[in-house]
């Protein structure tokens, strides 16, 4: 490619999704610091597509991401299908009310979603388990993060996207108020519009004038051995105010207690991905006490990963309105597989000076006011919040 419009720095699923969306439109080079697209954040999650979300934006990125996976993403791009129905149960403990602001939401946007008496009837792994409310969603499904990302590139490189690996973008250049390219560790490239896609590197390519706080935080998912109740069909099942989810795999479960440790990224280098920890490991077989249909449960294996939020936990899309050039598509927190598809259109349907019918640009923009104080929930528990100082 000889220049490109449009540099991309960060080959997770944001990085992939704009790339799809923008490379029949655009000459884009997508620049990814690792071997391979996708060995990050993008590879270390559930896989759960869960649109009953707290904040109101992200239900609607996950509104327009299920739609489409729903819909069927195109077979030219994605011969197997990223995504399957499961259903899913999102229940409540000791708030009940917790997400019923959410669930009008969905309901007013056409969503399948009841109130359930008996939540064991639709999901065993939560007989005798003591519940004070229940959501039932019938049609919540879960992706393959990997089928996502190697669809996205498919169809970038299909429309004539360089995807280069091994690249690292160290910082802006920037000209005259504007992003003019990036300064990678093989040397300059120039480029009208950058889009910064690194997760939990952001921070380090933000410009120190610019105030974009972006948090990492490591949580734990575990795996557990061959298992009677786990079947493909068992609906993914989230206690959501004490943070305990379970979701069938391989046989067995995968399991999280939903902790929350602030832990940015040291090093520049790729490789978040991190071992399990004790207390982590004790804090989710705590919880499974309160499943009492998994009592035999046998953990087999685990790993950590960094989801990384802004401090109201809503994304950071489209322009930056303080540096003409730069676009984010930053702050994917736990929902990036679930909004994977919508951050991708949105983004690139604002770089294009396009409007979206779906989604205002303003709560969502890189100059929003963020708290400089948010609530981090270390043990996974709505109500166990501790605040911090935002960067
Ligand atoms: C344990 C865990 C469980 C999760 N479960 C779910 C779930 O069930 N459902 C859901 O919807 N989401 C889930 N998520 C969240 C989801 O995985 C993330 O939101 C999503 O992967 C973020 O994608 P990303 O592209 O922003 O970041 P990443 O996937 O981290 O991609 C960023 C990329 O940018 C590259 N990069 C960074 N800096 C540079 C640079 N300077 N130059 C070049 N390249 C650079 C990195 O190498 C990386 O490949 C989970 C996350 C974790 C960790």
């Amino acid at each position: 490619m000889t220049s490109p419009d449009v540099i991309i720095v960060g080959g997770g699923l944001a990085g992939c999704s704009v790339a799809w969306h923008l490379a029949p439109h655009r000459r884009v080079l997508l620049l990814e610091q690792g071997e391979q697209p996708g060995a990050e954040a993008s590879a270390q999650n559930a896989g759960m597509v869960r649109r009953l979300g707290e904040d109101p934006y992200e239900r609607a990125l996950a509104l327009r991401t299920h739609r489409w996976l729903e819909d069927g993403p195109p077979e030219e791009d994605w011969p197997d299908a990223p995504s399957r129905k499961t259903g899913a149960l999102l229940a409540l403990t000791h708030e009940p009310a917790h997400l019923h602001d959410a669930a009008s939401h969905l309901k007013d946007a056409g969503a399948s979603i009841e109130a359930c008496d008996r939540p064991a009837t639709i999901a065993p792994v939560l007989a005798g388990t003591r519940l004070s409310f229940a959501w039932h969603l019938p049609d919540e499904r879960v992706a393959d993060a990997w089928t996502l990302v190697s669809g996205f590139l498919r169809g970038a490189k299909r429309h004539g996207a360089e995807i280069r690996t091994h690249a690292r973008a160290t910082s802006l250049i920037i000209e005259n108020d504007r992003v003019v390219g990036v300064q990678t560790d093989r040397g300059p490239i120039a480029a009208p519009e950058v889009v910064l896609a690194a997760g939990a590197w952001g921070a380090h390519l933000t410009p120190s004038h610019l105030h974009r706080p972006l948090l990492a935080l490591r949580r734990t998912l575990l795996q557990s051995a061959p298992h009677p109740i786990s079947s493909p069909e068992h609906p993914w099942t989230w206690i959501d105010d004490i943070g305990l989810y379970v979701r069938p795999e391989g046989g067995g479960w995968m399991l999280s207690g939903c902790d929350e440790a602030l832990d940015p990224p040291k090093h520049i280098a790729p490789g978040s991905r991190g071992p399990v920890e004790p207390l982590a490991r004790a804090l989710a077989l705590d919880k499974l006490k309160g499943l009492p249909a998994l009592r035999d449960l046998r953990l087999s294996g685990g790993w950590t990963g960094l989801r990384t939020f802004a401090p109201d936990r809503r994304p950071i899309l489209g322009p930056d309105p303080e540096l003409p050039g730069l676009h984010w598509a930053a702050g994917l927190g736990g929902f990036g597989v679930t909004c994977s598809y919508a951050v991708g259109e949105a983004v690139a349907a604002w770089l294009q000076s396009e409007e979206l019918p779906w989604l205002d640009a303003a709560p969502v923009s890189p100059a929003r006011a963020f708290p400089r104080r948010w609530a981090i929930r270390p043990t996974g528990d709505v109500g166990a919040a501790r605040l911090i100082a935002s960067p």
